[in-house]
Protein backbone atom coordinates (compact mmCIF):
# COMPACT_ATOMS: atom_id res chain seq x y z
CA UNK A 1 0.00 0.00 0.00
CA UNK A 2 1.05 3.42 -0.06
CA UNK A 3 1.26 3.77 3.92
CA UNK A 4 3.80 0.54 3.23
CA UNK A 5 5.71 2.13 1.03
CA UNK A 6 5.95 5.89 3.20
CA UNK A 7 6.68 3.68 6.33
CA UNK A 8 9.66 1.84 4.63
CA UNK A 9 11.26 5.24 3.28
CA UNK A 10 11.02 6.79 6.95
CA UNK A 11 12.62 3.52 8.76
CA UNK A 12 15.28 4.28 6.08
CA UNK A 13 15.34 8.02 6.96
CA UNK A 14 15.92 6.77 10.31
CA UNK A 15 18.59 4.68 9.54
CA UNK A 16 20.29 7.14 7.41
CA UNK A 17 20.05 9.29 10.48
CA UNK A 18 21.11 6.66 12.98
CA UNK A 19 24.07 5.90 10.82
CA UNK A 20 25.81 9.88 10.82
CA UNK A 21 25.48 9.81 14.61
CA UNK A 22 26.79 6.50 15.43
CA UNK A 23 29.94 7.67 13.13
CA UNK A 24 30.28 10.77 14.22
CA UNK A 25 29.59 10.61 18.21
CA UNK A 26 33.09 10.76 19.37
CA UNK A 27 33.72 14.05 17.31
CA UNK A 28 30.24 15.18 17.53
CA UNK A 29 31.32 18.34 20.17
CA UNK A 30 34.13 19.62 18.37
CA UNK A 31 32.12 19.61 15.18
CA UNK A 32 29.48 21.73 16.72
CA UNK A 33 31.52 24.29 17.73
CA UNK A 34 33.80 24.03 14.25
CA UNK A 35 30.37 24.29 12.35
CA UNK A 36 28.66 26.76 13.97
CA UNK A 37 31.35 28.99 15.14
CA UNK A 38 30.64 27.88 19.03
CA UNK A 39 27.03 29.95 18.07
CA UNK A 40 25.08 26.35 19.06
CA UNK A 41 26.39 27.41 23.02
CA UNK A 42 25.06 30.77 22.76
CA UNK A 43 21.68 29.13 20.99
CA UNK A 44 21.27 26.70 23.95
CA UNK A 45 21.63 29.09 26.78
CA UNK A 46 18.96 31.51 25.16
CA UNK A 47 16.95 28.28 25.50
CA UNK A 48 17.53 26.95 28.63
CA UNK A 49 16.69 30.07 29.49
CA UNK A 50 13.48 29.65 29.07
CA UNK A 51 13.40 26.42 31.19
CA UNK A 52 12.99 28.55 34.22
CA UNK A 53 12.98 25.47 36.68
CA UNK A 54 11.75 26.09 39.98
CA UNK A 55 14.54 25.93 42.71
CA UNK A 56 11.98 24.44 45.94
CA UNK A 57 9.48 22.10 43.99
CA UNK A 58 10.89 19.06 42.42
CA UNK A 59 11.41 20.01 38.94
CA UNK A 60 11.06 16.75 36.28
CA UNK A 61 13.22 17.99 32.86
CA UNK A 62 13.36 15.50 30.00
CA UNK A 63 15.64 16.42 27.13
CA UNK A 64 14.85 14.17 24.33
CA UNK A 65 17.41 14.00 21.36
CA UNK A 66 20.03 14.90 24.58
CA UNK A 67 22.54 13.80 22.43
CA UNK A 68 26.04 14.16 24.64
CA UNK A 69 23.87 15.67 27.32
CA UNK A 70 24.55 19.90 26.25
CA UNK A 71 21.25 20.73 27.44
CA UNK A 72 21.11 18.40 29.98
CA UNK A 73 23.81 20.02 31.88
CA UNK A 74 23.09 23.01 31.21
CA UNK A 75 19.31 22.59 32.81
CA UNK A 76 20.55 20.74 35.88
CA UNK A 77 23.17 23.65 36.27
CA UNK A 78 19.85 26.11 36.25
CA UNK A 79 17.98 24.52 38.07
CA UNK A 80 18.04 23.49 42.00
CA UNK A 81 18.72 19.67 43.89
CA UNK A 82 15.37 19.27 43.31
CA UNK A 83 15.57 19.17 39.28
CA UNK A 84 15.72 16.00 37.66
CA UNK A 85 17.29 15.73 34.36
CA UNK A 86 16.48 12.79 32.10
CA UNK A 87 17.97 12.30 28.58
CA UNK A 88 16.81 10.47 26.05
CA UNK A 89 18.55 9.58 22.38
CA UNK A 90 17.67 7.09 19.80
CA UNK A 91 21.50 6.31 19.66
CA UNK A 92 23.89 4.36 22.64
CA UNK A 93 27.30 6.08 21.10
CA UNK A 94 25.96 10.15 21.49
CA UNK A 95 24.57 8.76 25.30
CA UNK A 96 27.68 6.87 25.90
CA UNK A 97 29.33 9.88 25.21
CA UNK A 98 27.26 12.37 27.02
CA UNK A 99 27.43 10.14 30.05
CA UNK A 100 31.13 9.47 30.02
CA UNK A 101 31.73 13.69 29.66
CA UNK A 102 29.00 14.37 32.48
CA UNK A 103 30.51 11.91 35.06
CA UNK A 104 32.25 14.13 36.79
CA UNK A 105 29.79 16.46 37.71
CA UNK A 106 27.94 16.03 41.11
CA UNK A 107 24.65 15.28 39.82
CA UNK A 108 22.62 12.59 38.39
CA UNK A 109 21.24 12.00 35.37
CA UNK A 110 19.07 9.82 33.95
CA UNK A 111 19.62 8.40 30.30
CA UNK A 112 17.15 6.49 28.29
CA UNK A 113 17.82 4.71 25.03
CA UNK A 114 14.49 5.45 23.39
CA UNK A 115 12.64 6.88 19.82
CA UNK A 116 10.75 10.77 20.34
CA UNK A 117 7.99 8.64 18.06
CA UNK A 118 7.45 6.66 21.03
CA UNK A 119 8.69 7.38 24.42
CA UNK A 120 9.17 4.74 26.41
CA UNK A 121 8.20 6.76 29.42
CA UNK A 122 5.16 7.47 31.72
CA UNK A 123 2.73 10.31 30.82
CA UNK A 124 1.85 13.75 32.61
CA UNK A 125 5.14 12.97 33.91
CA UNK A 126 7.54 16.00 32.95
CA UNK A 127 7.42 20.14 33.63
CA UNK A 128 9.57 20.57 30.89
CA UNK A 129 10.26 18.23 27.77
CA UNK A 130 13.20 20.41 25.26
CA UNK A 131 14.12 18.98 21.94
CA UNK A 132 17.40 21.21 20.29
CA UNK A 133 18.68 20.01 16.99
CA UNK A 134 16.98 17.01 16.87
CA UNK A 135 13.44 17.20 15.72
CA UNK A 136 14.34 17.72 12.16
CA UNK A 137 16.21 14.38 12.26
CA UNK A 138 12.82 12.25 13.17
CA UNK A 139 11.10 11.19 10.36
CA UNK A 140 7.39 11.57 11.59
CA UNK A 141 6.99 14.61 13.56
CA UNK A 142 3.82 14.36 14.31
CA UNK A 143 3.77 11.56 16.46
CA UNK A 144 6.78 13.05 18.40
CA UNK A 145 4.74 16.03 18.95
CA UNK A 146 1.81 14.09 19.88
CA UNK A 147 4.58 12.11 22.58
CA UNK A 148 6.00 15.31 23.91
CA UNK A 149 2.26 16.60 24.90
CA UNK A 150 1.40 12.92 26.28
CA UNK A 151 4.66 12.83 28.60
CA UNK A 152 4.01 16.58 29.81
CA UNK A 153 2.22 17.25 32.86
CA UNK A 154 -1.03 19.62 32.55
CA UNK A 155 1.07 23.66 32.68
CA UNK A 156 4.02 21.46 31.02
CA UNK A 157 6.75 23.54 28.81
CA UNK A 158 7.26 22.30 25.02
CA UNK A 159 10.53 23.77 23.90
CA UNK A 160 12.45 23.23 20.47
CA UNK A 161 15.55 24.81 19.43
CA UNK A 162 16.09 23.86 15.66
CA UNK A 163 17.51 25.56 12.35
CA UNK A 164 15.02 27.23 10.20
CA UNK A 165 14.78 28.37 6.77
CA UNK A 166 16.49 32.08 6.30
CA UNK A 167 14.29 34.98 5.01
CA UNK A 168 16.99 37.53 3.57
CA UNK A 169 17.39 36.57 -0.12
CA UNK A 170 21.16 37.71 0.08
CA UNK A 171 22.09 35.73 3.45
CA UNK A 172 20.04 32.83 1.91
CA UNK A 173 22.07 32.36 -0.53
CA UNK A 174 25.34 32.82 1.30
CA UNK A 175 23.88 30.66 3.76
CA UNK A 176 23.13 27.78 1.24
CA UNK A 177 26.68 27.94 -0.11
CA UNK A 178 27.54 27.37 3.42
CA UNK A 179 25.63 24.61 3.75
CA UNK A 180 25.87 22.42 1.05
CA UNK A 181 29.75 23.25 0.45
CA UNK A 182 31.56 24.42 3.55
CA UNK A 183 29.65 21.74 6.06
CA UNK A 184 30.26 19.04 3.68
CA UNK A 185 33.82 19.73 3.37
CA UNK A 186 34.46 20.33 7.13
CA UNK A 187 32.38 17.00 7.66
CA UNK A 188 35.18 15.69 6.00
CA UNK A 189 38.24 17.16 7.48
CA UNK A 190 36.96 16.39 10.74
CA UNK A 191 34.77 13.27 10.93
CA UNK A 192 36.76 12.05 7.76
CA UNK A 193 33.46 11.67 5.77
CA UNK A 194 31.36 14.70 4.06
CA UNK A 195 28.53 12.47 2.90
CA UNK A 196 26.92 12.33 6.26
CA UNK A 197 26.95 16.01 6.80
CA UNK A 198 25.21 16.69 2.78
CA UNK A 199 22.11 14.62 4.53
CA UNK A 200 21.69 16.80 7.28
CA UNK A 201 21.91 19.69 5.29
CA UNK A 202 19.24 18.42 3.41
CA UNK A 203 17.04 17.76 6.34
CA UNK A 204 17.41 21.21 7.38
CA UNK A 205 16.01 22.32 3.80
CA UNK A 206 13.19 20.05 3.65
CA UNK A 207 12.01 20.52 7.68
CA UNK A 208 9.02 23.21 7.80
CA UNK A 209 8.92 26.59 7.68
CA UNK A 210 8.47 28.54 10.98
CA UNK A 211 4.82 28.85 10.58
CA UNK A 212 4.01 25.66 9.44
CA UNK A 213 6.02 23.84 12.58
CA UNK A 214 3.93 26.20 14.64
CA UNK A 215 0.51 24.96 13.25
CA UNK A 216 2.06 21.14 13.96
CA UNK A 217 2.41 21.82 17.76
CA UNK A 218 -0.74 23.62 18.46
CA UNK A 219 -2.65 20.39 16.05
CA UNK A 220 -0.85 18.30 18.62
CA UNK A 221 -2.70 20.48 21.25
CA UNK A 222 -0.26 22.49 22.72
CA UNK A 223 -1.54 26.54 23.82
CA UNK A 224 0.31 29.51 23.86
CA UNK A 225 2.62 28.10 20.69
CA UNK A 226 5.47 30.77 19.75
CA UNK A 227 7.82 31.32 18.16
CA UNK A 228 11.70 33.29 18.79
CA UNK A 229 13.93 33.79 15.76
CA UNK A 230 17.65 33.95 17.04
CA UNK A 231 20.72 35.22 14.50
CA UNK A 232 18.53 36.53 11.77
CA UNK A 233 16.56 33.33 11.65
CA UNK A 234 19.02 30.98 11.20
CA UNK A 235 17.51 28.98 14.39
CA UNK A 236 14.42 29.07 15.90
CA UNK A 237 13.17 28.10 19.61
CA UNK A 238 9.60 27.21 19.28
CA UNK A 239 7.58 27.58 22.51
CA UNK A 240 4.29 26.07 24.04
CA UNK A 241 2.20 24.86 26.99
CA UNK A 242 0.26 22.21 28.09
CA UNK A 243 -3.10 23.54 29.43
N1 LIG B 1 20.49 17.87 21.38
C1 LIG B 1 21.92 17.63 21.14
C2 LIG B 1 22.62 18.95 20.89
O1 LIG B 1 21.94 19.92 20.63
O2 LIG B 1 23.85 18.98 20.92
C3 LIG B 1 22.15 16.65 19.99
C4 LIG B 1 21.64 17.09 18.65
S1 LIG B 1 22.12 16.00 17.36
C5 LIG B 1 22.22 17.13 15.99
C6 LIG B 1 20.67 15.08 16.99
C7 LIG B 1 20.41 13.89 17.90
O3 LIG B 1 19.13 13.35 17.62
C8 LIG B 1 21.40 12.74 17.76
O4 LIG B 1 21.99 12.47 18.99
C9 LIG B 1 20.52 11.58 17.27
O5 LIG B 1 20.96 10.31 17.71
C10 LIG B 1 19.17 11.95 17.84
N2 LIG B 1 18.01 11.34 17.19
C11 LIG B 1 17.82 11.15 15.87
N3 LIG B 1 16.63 10.58 15.64
C12 LIG B 1 16.03 10.40 16.85
C13 LIG B 1 14.78 9.85 17.28
N4 LIG B 1 13.89 9.38 16.40
N5 LIG B 1 14.50 9.82 18.61
C14 LIG B 1 15.39 10.30 19.51
N6 LIG B 1 16.60 10.82 19.17
C15 LIG B 1 16.91 10.88 17.85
Amino acid sequence: THFGFTDVALDRKQGLVDDVFHKVAERYDVMNDAMSGGLHRVWKDVLVSMVKPSREAPFRHLDVAGGTGDVAKRVAKAGGPSTEVTVLDINHDMLRVGRDRLADKARAFRYVAGNAESLPLPGSRFDCYTIAFGIRNVPRIPLALAEAYRVLKRGGHFLCLEFSAVDVPVLDHAYDLFSFQVIPRMGKMIAGDGEPYRYLVESIRRFPGVDTFSDMIADAGFRRVKATRLTGGVVTIHSAWKL
